[in-house]
């Protein structure tokens, strides 16, 4: 039995044309013009809307522990509700503690998304400490469990950020297998610093927060890891980048020939620092690491978007309900769990604000939410793309749809919306997994534990010359 999408407008990172699409098997098995649909198929009439992959978010924490906390939307929650806004593949983080064995926070892990997430999944390993004995040896046996990708923060010191050495030689155990290293590029010391120098003043509300993280510490760190890549030959992949500061030192090291990646996400494009002035401690809501970023710097990225600086659109997706986590800083913003919802949101936010506005074309949108994740990460051509032979993990987009976003009518496991009351577009009618149905005009269909752990390879774009 076959699922036939009828009369839809596929999108591609690089086509647009009218055609139907055929659905088995859990693959796109044909895409034509009116394609025959045989007893016992169904088909699904698509006139009017756009066909476009599944997205990728490639920057997730579902299930995590963190500052004394963990994030609130489970394996569960959390693809559910990724799903509902046109998402059908995460990859979220494993992170060990720093002394534990990768692997043995790797089965960690695993027990916490197996039979839960309702759409497939894949995960990076972070190294959060490092030693030539313990935790070089464990690096193949990563790539072997499928982790091809090797997080390291420069950031948060003491837990799980790690120094210049670590970083170095975590570069180095890397490009001996090929594999991408990503990094969260903030100088730690100073911010630690920062954040001591501010709370001595007395000065504890969510602004201090930013004030304490400003663009500056990014800049550098990303210009230092860029050039601990560089000393190792090696690709580097930014996530979250923020400002302009880093973003320029992206584009210096990318004229000068070296593979650099920057990943961005969509709360840094449409908010600006003014949000931590909120009244009534709302400013936590927006408390995350980097920081929302004063006025100038979201156009400077919208503009890093379209020139090709940035090639990907994740959401570090990391809820903590406002009432009873991030009020645990009321009197103190280095106590405010660090992280936001908006798994569900990223399609439409980039929709709306993106292709809606006219900064990015509808094929840039499906590029950088769906087809360069996979790119990146080793998942092409399985995801990320409608073509014959990929997994249908599939969307029918209605373009024209107009709402608001509300927290009331939001999936995520989370008392509040980033975006609540602002204006939204497109809606995801119908959401589809290896050709099953999640979502259909509003309503679930999927189940928990339908998804599948992606063991990726080692993609292409990782192994490119430096
Ligand atoms: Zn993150």
């Amino acid at each position: 039995m076959a699922l036939i999408l009828r009369n839809g407008e596929v999108i591609t990172a690089s086509d647009r044309y009218k055609a139907d699409v055929r659905i088995e098997g859990g693959k796109i098995t044909q895409i034509g013009l009116s394609l025959p649909v045989g007893e016992g198929d169904e088909s699904y009439d698509c006139a009017g809307r756009w066909i476009v992959p599944g997205g990728i978010d490639v920057h997730t924490h579902l299930d995590m522990p963190f500052m004394g906390t963990t994030s609130s939307d489970d394996f569960y929650t959390g693809t559910r509700a990724a799903s509902a806004g046109g998402t059908t593949s995460i990859i979220d983080f494993v992170i060990p503690r720093r002394g534990q064995s990768l692997l043995e926070a790797y089965d960690d892990w695993r027990r916490r998304a197996d039979g839960k997430a309702v759409f497939d999944y894949a995960f990076h390993m972070a190294v959060t400490w490092f030693d030539t004995a313990e935790v070089r040896s464990e690096f193949s046996r990563c790539i072997d469990s499928g982790m091809t990708s090797f997080k390291t923060f420069m950031a948060y010191k003491g837990a799980l950020g790690i120094d210049d050495d670590e970083l170095f030689k975590v570069m180095s155990a890397a490009k001996d297998h090929g594999a991408m290293v990503t990094v969260h590029a903030e100088n730690g010391d100073a911010v630690n610093n920062l954040i001591a120098r501010h709370l001595g003043q007395k000065k504890t509300d969510p602004i201090w927060h930013a004030r304490s993280r400003p663009p500056e510490v990014e800049g550098e760190a990303t210009w230092r890891a860029i050039t601990l890549a560089r000393f190792n030959g090696q690709p580097l992949y930014v996530v979250h980048l923020t400002c302009r500061d880093a973003l320029e030192r992206v584009r210096e090291a990318r004229a000068r020939g070296q593979v650099v990646y920057a990943e961005t996400c969509p709360q840094y494009l449409v908010f600006d620092e003014s949000v931590y002035e909120r009244p009534d401690f709302d400013g936590a809501k927006w408390v995350m690491s980097p920081p929302i970023r004063p006025k100038g710097h979201p156009d400077a990225l919208w503009d890093g978007i379209a020139e090709g600086l940035i090639q990907t659109i994740a959401t570090d997706h990391c809820p903590f309900f406002f009432k009873g986590q991030k009020e645990v800083g009321r009197d103190n913003f280095s106590k405010i769990p660090n992280g936001a919802p908006g798994i569900q949101d990223r399609m439409s936010v980039m929709y709306h604000y993106g292709v809606r506005s006219g900064k990015l074309t509808p094929h840039q949108w499906v590029d950088v939410c769906c087809t360069q994740p996979a790119r990146i990460f080793g998942l092409f051509p399985q995801k990320g793309t409608v073509a014959v032979g990929t997994d249908a993990d599939v969307v029918v987009f209605d373009p024209g749809h107009e709402f608001i976003f509300r927290a009331a009518d939001s999936q995520h496991r989370c008392d509040y919306n980033l975006y609540e009351g602002m204006s939204g577009s497109g809606r995801c009618e119908l959401v589809l997994s290896r050709g099953r149905v999640l979502w259909e005009k509003g309503e679930f269909k999927g189940n928990s534990g339908m998804g599948d752990y992606l063991a990726r390879s080692i993609a292409k774009d990782q192994q490119a010359a430096v």
